[in-house]
């Protein structure tokens, strides 16, 4: 589906989709909830994710951890995969070419589905607006990163695949993964000063600071695994870092 085609969905806050599913989170998506719950994204890493923050967090009856009854209470800044239930989106290339998809209902949800109207108009009524425009100012630092890997990596010593594999497992673990500034960085914004109201100037400083950070690491290996939890976060697939996607 593109932005024009016929599409509509009620929610009636019955919460079922809130429970069992894995949410990635972009950086601007941790901002976004640090900002609703008025606590600092350092906190909201700890309270709301798991894997470095690039995962909403899950109890382990199922429910989000942001779920109170069947409320969101971030609804204010919930996450742009929650905003966009139940269409996901895919993206082109350095974010050409965006389809959107429909999602399978949660079971025994009570949301209403029509065609009552375009996917714009309901992308309008649920804000994405701003997390797709910090996304695509996070896309942008793909190509700092290839830049900077291309010049710090030996592949004369190690095999470019065997160097992305091995990042990719690095960026997807869920635990025992080596310390990453970077990563810290992307989704502990305030830490790298970009405490603020979580509007479009915060996000730039944010995305400023990642690449100022980014074309001062030598560290190849830390590069390439930083660069696919990015691409990732934002809903690409790791072969958007490695360049070959
Ligand atoms: S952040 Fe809010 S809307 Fe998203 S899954 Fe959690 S409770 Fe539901």
């Amino acid at each position: 589906m593109n932005r024009k085609s016929p599409f509509s969905y009620i929610c009636n806050a019955c919460g079922r989709c809130c429970h069992d599913k894995v949410i990635t989170l972009s950086p601007y998506d941790v901002l976004r909830l640090a900002r609703a719950a008025g606590i600092t994204t350092r906190e909201a890493i700890a309270r709301y994710t798991i894997r470095r923050g690039s995962i909403l967090k899950f109890t382990g009856g199922g429910a989000c951890a942001a779920l109170e009854g069947a409320r969101c209470g971030v609804h204010r800044g919930r996450p742009l995969a929650c905003r966009l239930y139940p269409l996901g989106i895919e993206h082109g290339k350095d974010g050409d070419g965006e389809k959107f998809v429909t999602l399978e209902p949660a079971a025994g949800s009570l949301g209403v589905y029509g065609a009552g109207g375009a996917v714009n108009d309901f992308l309008d009524a649920q804000g994405v607006a701003k997390y797709l425009e910090a996304n695509a100012g996070c896309a942008s630092l793909m190509a700092v990163f290839r830049e900077r890997i291309a010049a710090m990596a030996d592949f004369d010593r190690v095999e470019p695949r065997e160097f992305w594999r091995r990042a990719v497992r690095e960026a997807l673990a869920e635990s025992g993964y080596d310390a990453n500034p970077l990563i810290d960085a992307m989704f502990d914004a305030d830490a790298v000063g970009c405490a603020g109201v979580g509007d479009a100037e915060t996000i730039a400083a944010h995305i400023e600071r990642l690449a100022q950070m980014i074309r001062r690491e030598s560290n190849a290996e830390l590069l390439a695994a930083a660069a696919v939890m990015l691409a990732v976060s934002i809903g690409y697939s790791p072969g958007e870092a490695t360049g070959s996607r």
